[in-house]
Formats: structure tokens, C-alpha cells, sequence
């Protein structure tokens, strides 16, 4: 199976290192022929993202700060300049003060709830803006969620908050941008350990968890990410919109601790 993707190019956001959720996608992309441009915050990521874009075959690399819209408005005009249509935007992108990934969420500041909103929820209707008008004939919308939004887990928080806003905008943008035949989606993915990840306490209790509990008994891959990726950003997904797929091992199907699981 090769050539989903031949013909079609898009953006990449939120890939910081060979951990993340964006790599697992964007491998996938490229081996069915998707020509990729990335987007990174600032000087200090662009040092890791330009060597894995070179494995991907890219060198269009582009500077955004999503919660900054005259930068948003820049880095889609950047991409205009070379590629004048898009078919699909991967938005891999959170950010809460980790301070606040721990304790309790009854104590979260009015300024990290409205930043976390920002730059985890609304960037990616800041985005769906500008892709939206780079898509005459139709195109994938992607990003990235978490079971955080359906159902309390401890310490994350003001990120499931962000994380349900972002969920039912999904819902939201997909009504408004399916005339347009643009289509939106969601990977709810389960647990896995990279930078932005590392910031949430006690995650490594929420993965061992989710391992001996989920109905698959293990943790996902970036590879399983990845190949949900493909299908929803490929033709193959071509009747799906508007939904939050679960690439979690199964984990959000349980109502109990599983009989087998050992204590923790
Ligand atoms: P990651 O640290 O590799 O990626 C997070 C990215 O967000 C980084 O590239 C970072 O630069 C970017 N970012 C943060 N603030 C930004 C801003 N203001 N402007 C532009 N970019 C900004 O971690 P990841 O786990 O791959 O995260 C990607 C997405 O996947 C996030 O939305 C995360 O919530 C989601 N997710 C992660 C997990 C997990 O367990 N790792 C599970 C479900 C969902």
C-alpha cells in the first residue's frame, strides 16, 4: 500500500523532537508521498526540527508562535508564497504552566486557564481560518486531543478543560467548513511520553495505569498515531467529519479496573 498521500502537500505544527505525536504522523504521510512544510515555536526548536524535516524530504521550515495571530497570519502567508493550495494541516499543539498540571484544578489562575485556552483550544480555530481559505477544492483538518476532556484525570486539569473546548470545536468547524469540503477531525490518543507530556505529574502512574488496564494490556505508539493520522488526512476517511477517533489501546471503553491488572 503506497501513494494515499501522492499529490497531496500540507503543514505540519507541533513537531519538537523524534517523540512526537507530529512525528509519528508526518513519517507516515511521507511514505505514502505527502510533501510536508513544518511549523515550530522559535529559534531554539527550528535546530530540531530541520534535520527530521530533511529526512522527510522538506526544507520548508516556518517560524510560528500560535498564540500570536499576526505570526499565524505570516507563516500562512509564507506558505502561500510557495505553495498557493493546501489538502491538509496537522495541528499537534498544547501548552499549559505545568504548575498547574498538578494539584488540584479548583486552584487554576484566571491567566493560565485563558493562556492554556489559547494556545491548546483556540489556536486551532485560528488555524482553520486561514487553512480554510488555502482549500478551494476541499481538504483534512487534524489535531490532537485527550481522554482528559471526557473524564477527570487527575492532574490534568485545566488541559481537559482546553482539551473538551477543543473537542467541540471540532464538532463546530466541521458543520461550518464541510460545504467547503473541508473535513475535521480528532486523535484522542492514550498516553505517550514526550516533552509536553513530561510536564503533567504523576504521568508515568497514568501510563503504567493505562497499560494494564486498557482492553489491548499496552500502551499506543507514535506508529499508531501515526497510521490514524494517515487515515484521516487521506481519502481513505473521505465520509468522516467531525469526529474524536480514540487511538488509546481501547482504554476509554472500560468501566472498571481490569480483573488480571496488578496493583499500582
Ligand atoms: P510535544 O512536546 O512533542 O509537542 C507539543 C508541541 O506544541 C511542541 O512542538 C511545542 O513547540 C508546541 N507548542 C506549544 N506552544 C506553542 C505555541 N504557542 N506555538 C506553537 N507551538 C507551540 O508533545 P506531544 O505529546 O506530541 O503533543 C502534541 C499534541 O498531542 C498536543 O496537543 C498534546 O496535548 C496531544 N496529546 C498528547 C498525548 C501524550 O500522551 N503525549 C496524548 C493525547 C494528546
Amino acid at each position: 500500500m503506497t501513494g494515499l498521500m501522492t499529490g497531496k502537500r500540507g503543514l505540519i505544527m507541533g513537531l519538537a523532537n523524534d517523540r512526537s505525536l507530529a512525528w509519528g504522523i508526518a513519517k507516515q504521510l511521507h511514505e505514502q508521498g505527502a510533501e510536508l512544510a513544518f511549523s515550530y515555536q522559535g529559534e531554539a526548536l527550528q535546530k530540531r526540527v530541520a534535520p527530521l524535516a530533511a529526512d522527510l524530504g522538506s526544507d520548508f521550515l516556518i517560524d510560528c508562535d500560535v498564540s500570536d495571530m499576526a505570526a499565524l497570519d505570516a507563516a500562512f502567508e509564507t506558505l502561500k508564497a510557495r505553495w498557493p493550495t493546501i489538502d491538509f494541516v496537522v495541528h499537534a499543539i498544547g501548552f499549559s504552566d505545568k504548575n498547574e498540571l498538578r494539584g488540584l484544578y479548583v486552584d487554576t489562575s484566571l491567566d493560565n486557564f485563558l493562556l492554556t485556552m489559547n494556545i491548546s483550544a483556540y489556536s486551532f480555530v485560528a488555524v482553520a481560518q486561514r487553512a480554510r481559505a488555502m482549500m478551494p477544492e476541499g481538504g483534512s483538518l487534524l489535531t490532537l486531543t485527550y481522554y482528559g476532556a471526557e473524564k477527570v484525570i487527575p492532574h490534568y486539569n485545566v488541559m481537559g478543560v482546553a482539551k473538551a473546548a477543543l473537542e467541540t470545536s471540532v464538532k463546530y468547524l466541521a458543520m461550518d467548513l464541510g460545504p467547503g469540503k473541508i473535513r475535521v477531525n480528532a486523535i484522542s490518543a492514550g498516553p505517550i511520553k514526550t516533552l509536553a507530556a513530561s510536564g503533567i505529574g504523576d504521568f508515568r502512574y497514568i501510563m503504567k495505569w493505562n497499560e494494564y488496564n486498557s482492553p489491548l494490556r499496552r500502551n499506543v505508539t507514535i506508529e499508531d498515531v501515526g497510521g490514524a493520522g494517515l487515515y484521516l488526512l487521506s481519502d481513505l476517511s473521505a465520509g468522516v467529519t467531525g469526529e474524536i477517533h480514540h487511538v488509546d489501546a481501547g482504554y476509554n471503553v472500560i468501566g472498571m479496573k481490569a480483573e488480571d491488572a496488578p496493583d499500582i
